[in-house]
């Protein structure tokens, strides 16, 4: 009997063969299909356990969900289509008109623009800018339902004391969300020290191919089910199975890729501190006494994300620097293969720096996995180029 097109068009697999993948299988589907109506009616009312639609659940990004909570010791995780889906999911699921969000220290940009749109709703926030938990305490309110913050800090670089902000949080009732992308779970576990959720932009060094847009929050089952069932389900941002996949082979390297780029970053600053031209670098590794201390305490690595100033302040210099630096690709986003530079300084806002607290040279690097010494040939080249050769 001849086939028709359509059936041969609809390709539903086949349970025909046993067979075991050594890699995650890659679950490809909108929905999953039932056997009977007792199936179907059992998986309807339990929807965010078994698999219905891949809005709600896949296999692929269940297993990228459980490998990912168990990495940063959290009970459950909800994975995200990007970094800022898992964030705003956050925010919004936990919040509630006329509550107040305290930000501390310097946050993702987008992160705050989010917060800042949220005014519309009700919400409000302040920002401090420290790392001293005693003006943490001072800037509470009584409406403060959320600290959320970055250890270490986005441009900067600076670690706060962990267990000092969960003490302060847990004794006010407030709940601490711990932005962890620098880190990885491989150098940091905020969730051990009494942070109630964990945030990973898993677009950067857990991805690690600068391929893929992902994001996740960890914690409790409690916090995460109420994430779930309110920010998750509703704004949708769901990761595709593909891009989970390609975050669960980025977890298989995570470990030798932080290692071995902590030795390259290291190697890299150390001879950015013997550089006369250069005046200040921001990397928790050459911070100062307390800072340094908070390194020891929290974190067991070293990741390869910092940032640098000039001493010169001449902007033509700087953009000389800028166009002469060779192996660094000029670009935002950082975690993959390819080492980046990215000046914060876009030719006409050194007001909007002056505000953010940020020298006009204030330049991000990203040591990703070529050679240390060709990394440090190309800087010392664009530094002689653009400021003259040191003696
Ligand atoms: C990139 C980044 C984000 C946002 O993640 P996306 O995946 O780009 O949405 C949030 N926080 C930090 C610290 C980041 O570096």
């Amino acid at each position: 009997m001849e086939k028709r097109i359509e059936d041969i068009c609809s390709s539903i697999p086949l349970d025909r063969m046993n067979y075991r993948p050594v890699a995650p299988e890659i679950v490809m589907t909108s929905s999953f299909h039932f056997s009977d109506f007792a199936e179907y009616a059992a998986a309807s009312k339990n929807q965010f356990k078994d698999f219905v639609y891949t809005r709600g659940s896949n296999p692929t990004t269940l297993l990228l969900e459980e490998k990912l909570a168990e990495l940063e010791c959290g009970e459950r995780c909800k994975v995200f289509a990007s970094g800022m889906g898992a964030i705003s999911a956050a925010l919004v699921s936990c919040l509630k008109q006329g509550d107040h969000v305290l930000f501390v220290n310097t946050v993702y940009s987008t992160t705050l623009s989010f917060i800042k749109f949220m005014t519309r709703y009700g919400i409000t926030w302040t920002v401090v800018n420290t790392t001293d938990v005693t003006e943490v305490a001072n800037a509470l309110k009584t409406q403060t339902k959320i600290i959320y913050f970055e250890s270490p800090s986005t441009q900067k670089f600076e670690l706060i004391d962990l267990d000092q902000v969960a003490c302060l949080a847990q004794s006010n009732d407030i709940l601490t969300i711990m932005d962890n992308t620098w880190a990885t779970p491989v150098f940091q576990n905020p969730l051990n020290y009494g942070i109630d959720l964990v945030i990973h932009s898993c677009s950067k060094y857990i991805g690690g191919h600068s391929d893929i847009v992902c994001g996740a929050v960890i914690g409790s089952q409690r916090l995460i089910e109420q994430i779930e069932r309110s920010g998750f389900l509703y704004m949708g941002a769901t990761c595709s199975p593909m891009n989970s996949f390609l975050a669960l082979r980025g977890l298989r390297t995570l470990p030798i890729r932080m290692q071995s780029q902590q030795e390259n970053a290291l190697e890299i600053v150390t001879s950015l501190q013997a550089d006369p031209r250069i005046e200040k670098i921001f990397h928790p590794y050459c911070a100062d006494n307390t800072q340094k201390q908070l390194s020891q305490t929290y974190l067991r690595g070293y990741s390869s994300l910092f940032a640098f100033q000039m001493l010169s302040k001449e902007l033509t210099r700087f953009e000389r620097f800028i166009n002469e630096l060779n192996e660094f690709i000029l670009g935002v986003s950082w975690g993959g293969y390819e080492s980046m530079i990215l000046p914060v300084y876009k030719g006409n806002n050194q007001q909007e720096l002056k505000t953010r607290g940020l020298d006009v040279t204030h330049t991000r690097m990203y040591v990703g996995l070529s050679h240390p010494k060709t990394l440090i040939r190309a800087i010392q080249n664009a530094l002689d180029a653009a400021y003259g050769i040191c003696k």
